[in-house]
């Protein structure tokens, strides 16, 4: 009892904590009551130890200096930004974790102008009336998928929503079996059709699915064939699907509306860079869809974003619900997704200037020289790995073209101190942090999605975790 009692007398008062020189230091950026707040934590958690287990594994953790320590440490990490920089070596391009499309330098201008002030968001510099935020993306983006009218919310998400909602609340919409697919984070198309009131009339069986099963679904309360882009999966094998414009005729003869989620959606085709061969949005426009929903931060490259085409007394319909407004843009957004789109008035530049195209269309052999050359600033260093150049894939990511592989190399790390899964976490601590793959016991570092200005810190992490004498 004496023992656990003595313990407890030796806790220091939190006075004599908090005059300890880090929570000094620290008083000058936080208020007095977060530092105390810590200490007086970290001596209730010590307190229950002492009577959990009638000891401390160590008395110097009783130490002023030693809480204060821990205190400060603590508290230094409110002041640490908690959405921060990573560099991404995974060689996936569009990771959906770590934030999707990089932005073009044109974006962050334009987010940097629109930010620190005011802007005409939603004013008419000619009238001086007031004016739609939609607008300021309406022209060119009608421009560049040859659609009527456009609108941009949100995120992709919400605007397959709102297009539901808008357009179907109440009644039935046509889906293949196939196509009812769950993107990731709750986002199920049967789920959001239930959230807009739109009721789920399923077609098919979940490899195939004929023109007639729709034709046999279609009753008088039917008012949208809706068509879902299978992004994260594929059915392979025996399988059968209707394409958009096969449906055309059905819902034309029924006055229905053919709507079209995209997901990635694409404004150029990329199949010469080794993507998938799937219909542009101007394709899909042109082919007769009447709504058409794609996302601006996948294969499009810019910030998150659901953008919708197609006819205009669709689009104005879903201008004026509720759910617009209530998924609608913010400027920072629209000031990048307009320079984005503004990129692909040149297809040419568009390659060069958008980081995800750039990095798409970067050829293995470029790909290749880039591990090499880390490879060789690894090799002057003596570390405590096995490293070699290896054959790798990289991939799209972001839930889309799941299929697609790019031909690509990787620095493999065989590390002979650390466990590989140790080495890759204490990467991740580095600032920025670098997150990497770990495959078969071996840690991947693939250069795709690494820009060039980073390659260097890069270098000098991993020799940081690597070295010998560590
Ligand atoms: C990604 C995706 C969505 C969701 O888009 P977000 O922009 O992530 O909200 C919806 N539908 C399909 C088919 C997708 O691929």
């Amino acid at each position: 009892m004496s023992g656990q009692q003595n313990l407890l007398r030796n806790l220091p008062a939190i006075d004599r904590v908090l005059r300890e020189e880090p929570l000094q230091k620290l008083s000058q950026q936080l208020p007095q009551e977060t530092l105390s707040g810590a200490v007086q934590d970290l001596m209730t958690a010590l307190r229950q130890e002492i009577i959990a287990t009638g000891q401390i594994d160590s008395p110097e953790r009783l130490q002023p200096e030693q809480i204060a320590a821990a205190a400060a440490c603590k508290c230094r990490e409110l002041l640490q930004p908690s959405l921060r920089k990573v560099i991404n070596a995974t060689g996936t391009l569009l990771h959906t974790n770590l934030g999707r499309a990089p932005l073009s330098s044109q974006s962050l201008r334009a987010i940097n102008d629109v930010a620190a002030g005011y802007s005409n968001l939603e004013f008419e510099l000619d009238s001086g009336c007031r004016g739609e935020r939609f607008s300021h993306v309406e022209s060119i983006l009608t421009q560049l998928t040859g659609a009527e009218a456009a609108l941009v919310v949100n995120n992709n998400s919400g605007a397959v929503l709102l297009a539901l909602t808008a357009l179907g609340k109440g009644r039935e919409a046509v889906v293949s079996r196939g196509e009812l697919v769950e993107i990731g984070g709750a986002f199920r198309i049967p789920e959001v059709m239930e959230a807009g009131g739109v009721i789920l009339r399923e077609v098919g069986s979940s490899n195939r699915t004929h023109l007639k099963d729709y034709q046999q679904a279609i009753n008088e309360n039917t008012s949208l064939l809706l068509k879902v882009h299978t992004s994260n999966y594929r059915i392979v094998g025996f399988t059968k699907e209707v394409p958009a414009r096969d449906l055309l005729p059905l819902a034309r003869e029924n006055d229905l509306i053919l709507m079209e989620d995209l997901g990635s959606g694409l404004l150029i085709d990329l199949s010469r860079y080794g993507l998938e061969r799937e219909p542009t949005v101007p394709e899909v426009v042109k082919a007769g869809v009447d709504v058409i929903t794609f996302s601006g931060d996948k294969l499009l490259g810019g910030p998150q974003a659901g953008i919708i085409v197609g006819r205009a007394d669709l689009i104005k319909k879903l201008r004026k619900h509720p759910l617009a407004r209530a998924l609608r843009i913010d400027k920072l957004t629209l000031a990048a997704l307009e320079s984005t789109l503004k990129l692909y008035l040149k297809p040419e530049q568009v390659l060069q200037e958008l980081p995800v195209l750039k990095m798409f269309s970067a050829a293995p052999e470029l790909q290749k020289h880039r591990c090499q050359s880390l490879l060789e600033r690894l090799m002057t260093e003596p570390l405590a790995a096995e490293i070699r150049l290896i054959e790798d894939v990289s991939r799209v990511g972001g839930g889309a073209m799941p299929l697609t592989e790019l031909p690509d190399w990787a620095i493999e790390i065989n590390p002979l101190k650390h466990r590989t899964a140790d080495l890759a976490k204490r990467l991740r601590t580095f600032s920025p942090a670098v997150v990497t793959r770990v495959h078969n016991d071996r840690l991947l570092v693939n250069m795709r999605a690494v820009f060039e200005d980073e390659e260097g810190l890069l270098a000098q992490f991993l020799i940081s975790v690597l070295r010998k004498e560590d």
